[in-house]
Formats: C-alpha cells, sequence, structure tokens
C-alpha cells in the first residue's frame, strides 16, 4: 500500500503541526531529486505485477467462510529467503492493509526479452504455492477482489466484535480493528488520522442490486445512516482492503516515463471495465462491478468545507497528464500552491505540467508521520515527499528513482482488480506490457481530454459496464490530431470498421519481434482470453460471481449473500484453478505451454 517507515507514529493532532513541514520538505526534496537524476538515461525496460491475495478459512461442517487474520504470521516466514539472500528470492512478500491479506511480487522484475512474458504465470502460481503451504487444510489463499461478506457479524476467524467507541480506529459498526494488519503501525495510524482529519467516521453508500424480493425500499434496521437503496460501509477496511492486480515499469529516461503515464492514462477506465471483480459489499449485491469508487471514498480525509473545492478524494483517478505536449488535453482545473508550484518551476526547472502535478499531490496532508522521521537531509532523502506521494492514491503513479539506488524513473499502472485465476492476472499483466511496447514502438497516442478520462471512470464501474457501456476514445492512434468519439469495449479491444482494436496492434508487434514458440503460444492464449472477455464470450469475475450467486438453489433473489452461498461461491473459486471453467476463461489449452510448468531455475525469479 505504499511507503512502510519505521518508527512510532504520530496523530493527527500532531502530525497536523508538521503538516507544512513535511510539504515544504517534500517539494524541496523532489527539487533536488529532480535536479540530480533528470539527465539519467538508458535504463532497461524492467518490469513487475503486484499481486495481493485474501486469506480464506472454511468450516466445511457448517458451510461457513470467513477470513483469517493470519498475515502477521506468514509474513516473517515467507520474506524468510528474502532476509536471507534478497537476488536469490523468488519472490517477494510485503503486509498489505487487511490482517486478511498478503501482496506478492516477483523475486526480481523482468526485463525487456519477450520470454520473460512466459515466466508470470509460473512465478505466480510459485507465489500461490508459497503462500498456500503455510496454511492449514482448512484455509486457503485466493486472489479474490474482496471478500464477499467482509463486514457481516463474525467475518473474520478468529472472531472479534467492532469497538464504535471514541477508543477504537476505525469505529466502525461492521469491521473490527483486529481486521487492519497489525504487524506494522502504518495501517491503524493512517486509519486513525483520516477519519480524524475528516472529522467523522467514514461515509460509503453503495447502490444495492434490486432483485425480486429485495425489500423496497431496501433499509437497513439500526443503521441509521444508511440511505435508503444503498449498502452502507463504514471503515478504511471495506475500501483498502480490496485485493488489486498493479504492474510497474521501468522507462529508459524521465522523458519516457512521462510518455508512458500519459499514454496509459486513458487506458485506466478500460483495463478497470475489463477487470472487473467486485460485485458484492457486506453480504449484499451492489449494482456496482468495481471497487474504485469504494477505496476512494474509504480514505477520504476531506473536510466537509473542502469538499467542494477539492473534487476528489487522495484515492481516485490522475487529474493531469505530466508530458508537456500533452498539456492541450488538461481541462480539469487543477488546484495546488501557489507557492510549491513557483519553487517546482524556479528552482527546479521543471517542466509546468509536472511541476502542476506534484503540486497537486502536495495539497493533500500527510496523514501519516513517525517522529523519527521529522527531520531529514533534503539532499539525501525523500521520505517527506514520498510521505505525500504513497498517499496519494491515483489510477498512475509516476515514480522517480529512491536516493542511493540502481532504479530508474517508474511508472505504475493501478487500476486492475485482481482475477481469480494465475492465468488471467497473467493474461492482463502481459497485455499491459504490451501495450507498453506497442506505444513506444509505433509512438502512440491514446490521450483524450482527462476530463473524458473521468468520465470514463465512472462509466467503467456500473455493472456489466464492459458489454454495456461506451467509452471515450481515440479514432486513430498514430494521428496527433485525431478526433475521438465513443466506443464499446469491445471496438476498443478487438477493432471495428477504420479502427484496429489493441489486440491487432499487439500482434503486429508481436510479428515483428523474434519471440519463441513457446511464448508465442503462451501469449495468443492471453490476448484470446483478452479479446473474448472484450467480445462478451467469457465473463468478468463480476458477471461470473453475480451468475454464481444468483442462480444458487439457497438464493432468496433478495440481494443477499447467505454465509452458504457465499462459502459456496468460495469454494468454487478455490477449485477454479484445477477445474477451469469456461465461462469465465475460454477454452484454455491444457498444454498450452511447457514452460508454465516446468520453468528454469533462473527464469522463475
Ligand atoms: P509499490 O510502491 O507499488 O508497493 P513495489 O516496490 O511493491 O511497489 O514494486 C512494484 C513492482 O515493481 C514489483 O513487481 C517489482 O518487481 C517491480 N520493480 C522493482 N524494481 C523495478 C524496476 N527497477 N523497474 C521496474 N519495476 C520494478
Ligand atoms: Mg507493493
Ligand atoms: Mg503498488
Amino acid at each position: 500500500m505504499g511507503l512502510l517507515s519505521e518508527g512510532s507514529p504520530l496523530s493527527w493532532e500532531e502530525t497536523k503541526k508538521w503538516a507544512n513541514h513535511v510539504k515544504t520538505n517534500g517539494i524541496e526534496q523532489f527539487i533536488n531529486l529532480y535536479k540530480r537524476l533528470k539527465d539519467r538515461q538508458g535504463d532497461s525496460l524492467k518490469w513487475g505485477d503486484e499481486v495481493e491475495y485474501l486469506i480464506v478459512k472454511f468450516d466445511h461442517e457448517n458451510k461457513r467462510a470467513t477470513v483469517s487474520l493470519r498475515a502477521n504470521e506468514m509474513l516473517p516466514i515467507l520474506r524468510e529467503p528474502e532476509n536471507q539472500d534478497p537476488a536469490s528470492a523468488k519472490s517477494l512478500w510485503r503486509p498489505e492493509y487487511g490482517a486478511y491479506m498478503v501482496e506478492g511480487t516477483p523475486g526480481c522484475p523482468y526485463g525487456a526479452l519477450p520470454v520473460h512474458l512466459n515466466i508470470v504465470e509460473a512465478n505466480m502460481k510459485l507465489r500461490r504455492k508459497e503462500a498456500q503451504m503455510l496454511l492449514p487444510p482448512n484455509e486457503m489463499v485466493l486472489s479474490v477482489a474482496n471478500f464477499p461478506r467482509l463486514g457481516c457479524p463474525g467475518f473474520t476467524f478468529p472472531e472479534y466484535n467492532p469497538d464504535t467507541s471514541e477508543k477504537g480506529v476505525s469505529m466502525s459498526r461492521f469491521f473490527p480493528d483486529e481486521a487492519i494488519f497489525p504487524g506494522h503501525p502504518r495501517f491503524a495510524t493512517l486509519t486513525r488520522n483520516i477519519r480524524s482529519r475528516r472529522g467523522s467516521k467514514i461515509d460509503i453508500q453503495i447502490p444495492v442490486f434490486v432483485d425480486k424480493n429485495t425489500p423496497r425500499p431496501f433499509v437497513e434496521a439500526g443503521v441509521p445512516e444508511q440511505k435508503e437503496d444503498m449498502i452502507y460501509l463504514d471503515a478504511m477496511g471495506f475500501g483498502m482492503g480490496c485485493c488489486c492486480l498493479q504492474v510497474t515499469f521501468q522507462a529508459s529516461s524521465i522523458a519516457e516515463a512521462l510518455k508512458l503515464y500519459d499514454n496509459l492514462t486513458p487506458l485506466c477506465p478500460i483495463m478497470l471495465a475489463l477487470t472487473a471483480a467486485t460485485p458484492f459489499y457486506r453480504g449484499y449485491i451492489s449494482d456496482v462491478d468495481c471497487r474504485w469508487n469504494i477505496i476512494a471514498a474509504s480514505v477520504d480525509c476531506r473536510r466537509p468545507e473542502e469538499r467542494s473545492v477539492i473534487r476528489k478524494s487522495r484515492y481516485d483517478s490522475v487529474d493531469t497528464y505530466l508530458s508537456e505536449e500533452n498539456s492541450e488535453y488538461n481541462d480539469i482545473p487543477l488546484i495546488y500552491e501557489e507557492p510549491h508550484y513557483q519553487s517546482l518551476i524556479t528552482e527546479g526547472g521543471i517542466d509546468k505540467s509536472l511541476a502542476k502535478h506534484i503540486a497537486h499531490l502536495f495539497i493533500r496532508d500527510p496523514v501519516s508521520l513517525f517522529s523519527e522521521k521529522i527531520n531529514q537531509d533534503n539532499k539525501k532523502d525523500s521520505d517527506h515527499f514520498e510521505n505525500i506521494q504513497s498517499t496519494n492514491w491515483q489510477t498512475m503513479r509516476f515514480k522517480p528513482p529512491p536516493p542511493e539506488s540502481s532504479i530508474g524513473w517508474r511508472v505504475e499502472f493501478r487500476p486492475c482488480e485482481v482475477q481469480l485465476t494465475d492465468f488471467e492476472n497473467a493474461a492482463v499483466v502481459c497485455f499491459v506490457v504490451l501495450l507498453t511496447r506497442v506505444v513506444l514502438t509505433y509512438n502512440l497516442h491514446f490521450m483524450i481530454p482527462i476530463s473524458k478520462v473521468d468520465e470514463n471512470m465512472k462509466n467503467a464501474q456500473k455493472r456489466n459496464a464492459i458489454a454495456t457501456e461506451k467509452f471515450w476514445f481515440r479514432n486513430d492512434l498514430q494521428n496527433k490530431t485525431a478526433s475521438y468519439s465513443l466506443m464499446t469495449v469491445n471496438e476498443i479491444i478487438n477493432g471495428k470498421e477504420g479502427f484496429p482494436g489493441l489486440i491487432t496492434l499487439i500482434q503486429n508487434y508481436l510479428n515483428s519481434m523474434d519471440v519463441d514458440a513457446d511464448t508465442q503460444c503462451t501469449l495468443q492464449q492471453y490476448l484470446c482470453l483478452i479479446s473474448r472477455r472484450a467480445k462478451g464470450d467469457v465473463m468478468t469475475a463480476a458477471k461470473w460471481m453475480r451468475e454464481f450467486v444468483t442462480s444458487h438453489p439457497k438464493y432468496s433473489q433478495d440481494s443477499v449473500i447467505t454465509e452458504e452461498i457465499n462459502y459456496d461461491l468460495l469454494q468454487r473459486i478455490a477449485t477454479l484453478s484445477e477445474n477451469h471453467s469456461s465461462t469465465l476463461l475460454g477454452n484454455i489449452d491444457p498444454n498450452r505451454s511447457k514452460t508454465q510448468d516446468n520453468v528454469p531455475e533462473i527464469l522463475t525469479r
């Protein structure tokens, strides 16, 4: 979830006093690192994925499934290989917000060779196995983007009651503080400080999916905060406790990083719709398919009077393109503090668009500060910069090189929901990696006005958006001045008259490359999945889960996911990797790639 600083966390009352200090010094740190590193050139393409998992416990006798609060005891064991020899670890493990979550990444980033695309899935399988090995027989790591009954009574193991008193961290009616990862103070501190800064509890209202027997209006007894026909959630955990899939790329230079950032920005809503996997919240079927707005609301630290001035939560889609040449598409007015912007321009010599982006990030106060980190050497350190940067959770992240490291300028692609199987996660990751290659090789332009990207983000989250919504997209990706129009995801991915579609561009790129037969075979399966999903021939996880629940014999058409339905759904998901579901995955050739199960030692890293 971002930077993990060590030390003693400060309360909001204390942090508040240091807010200007952190911001002023953070800006100075960015200026220094920019000056030091702006001319850095020639870094090679490197990239890597991040997959987040839930730990689920099954009670077969009572047909119940709960989240298992076991991450803190698993992580030290999972991290042993890394601690012993970071260079040879095959996977890296990190804590995430939930005490029932873990995040796994490959041991080291992948490189530019096509064959690296052929080892992603094997490494994902390996990670799943590493985590699974630490669990008792009735528990499983699952890459489910949200636990369907998160926040229902008794949803954790061990079971805890929420604490709504002032002593509580979340003060939630539903989400006990014990479900927040306890092994690092960052998570509880952020929760408490965001709530304190906001001045009230988190307030998330999601439209319920109205079925035949759903009571109208849909009102929950004893929950006065709930708005009619809404599912009410009241804690950071309901958003940050969801699992996502991210990809980070190292660019050869800062200019290439800006270019990738800008071109990937309009793809965020498209990839969100394509990976939609979160239709259920707190035991109810909702009318949305994606987690995005729920997380945005779950960390919304704005005070009531700020909400009309600052348009978005600190978790949301990006507000601006970064490259000067794309500034014509920046049609959302950005707010920032003028002195920050002026310093970036005059002291840093930073271009206007990038300076505005950084200054815009710095409208947010620090919400997690450690006493040991207050005084820093701005020439060397970048913790104050990272403090604000890493608590702006946007669809894209522009990552400068860390101090004193060999890492170059990077860009992180953050919108995707985690998929149920390794096959799908690998397909999504490889698809995005190939898109970056296509953008750079053919010098494509995906930019549309940023306000249109926002509009697409809204529509991408709607129920079954992939089939029913249209998205603003460029008619011609090669022509710099091309116009844009509304297209379906299918048209964007598979093309239409006069527009080739992203798959065709990728196929052309692959044809021009020297790709070994085995990798080619794997990639064709991935592209086939993406293509068929865009067409509607195979389902998104969101649709597949909806169909599972609504056709369950015990479902009463009342929008409720009972303990038993939840159990059956998660059991079905648990067996998915062995028995592929063709509605979800299409017809995968089980022998599609020999390397997938028998990867040479060096390539599993
Ligand atoms: P985050 O700040 O998002 O938590 P992580 O440190 O967890 O980022 O890394 C995200 C991904 O970046 C991982 O998959 C990792 O393999 C990859 N990665 C690490 N170093 C590089 C690099 N130099 N270039 C590109 N990707 C990298
Ligand atoms: Mg990470
Ligand atoms: Mg990340």
